[in-house]
């Protein structure tokens, strides 16, 4: 069991030097007296270090990222990474968290191997958690076709008490 802003510090100190370097605005809304949750503190490391990786990857300069906590549904605790890149479209969306599976405008100009995704499904499917992805064609209520982008959801158990 573990306080997420133990594991989020650490992380967004390291993710705000890159975007700061990529010119990129990082901005984090992150509540006090969040549940414990109930995970592997090295594999969530793991999944969000991907997920921050790609939004500060993708998103061209001048761009922001918001990472936000304090959803909650069914004991689920929800981090919310947004970012307002090229967004990921529908025939690679389907693909998404296949292994070596990397977007058609990916392979071609920014490096990777396609693995991230992949990996961070595993684990989060490991403790019981889940991870959704949001991109504008096919979901306009999270960002609108004025704002691209992407926003993955990292849904993780919560203690129970
Ligand atoms: P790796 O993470 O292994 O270095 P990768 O970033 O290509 O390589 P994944 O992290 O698994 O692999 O992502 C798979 C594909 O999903 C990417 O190639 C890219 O096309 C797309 N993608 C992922 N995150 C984003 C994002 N935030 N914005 C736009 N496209 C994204
Ligand atoms: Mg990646």
């Amino acid at each position: 069991d573990c306080a997420l802003l133990e594991i989020l510090t650490p992380l967004l100190v390291s993710a705000k030097a890159i975007a700061q370097e990529r010119k990129l605005q990082l901005i984090t809304k992150i509540p006090r007296n969040l549940p414990l949750v109930h995970v592997n503190v090295k594999a969530l490391r793991e999944v969000l270090s991907n997920i921050l990786d790609n939004a500060l990857k993708y998103t061209p300069s001048g761009g922001k990222i918001l990472l936000q906590v304090g959803q909650e549904q069914d004991n689920l605790q929800g981090i919310a990474i947004s970012d307002t890149g090229p967004g990921i479209p529908p025939e690679d969306l389907a693909h998404i968290g296949e292994r070596h599976y990397r977007g058609v405008q990916a392979q071609t100009e920014i490096p990777g191997t396609g693995l991230g995704l992949a990996i961070a499904k595993q684990l989060i499917e490991q403790m019981q958690g889940k991870i959704e992805v949001f991109s504008p064609a096919i979901n306009s209520t999270i960002a609108s076709p004025k704002a691209p982008g992407t926003t993955f959801i990292i849904w993780l158990p919560e203690v129970e008490n």
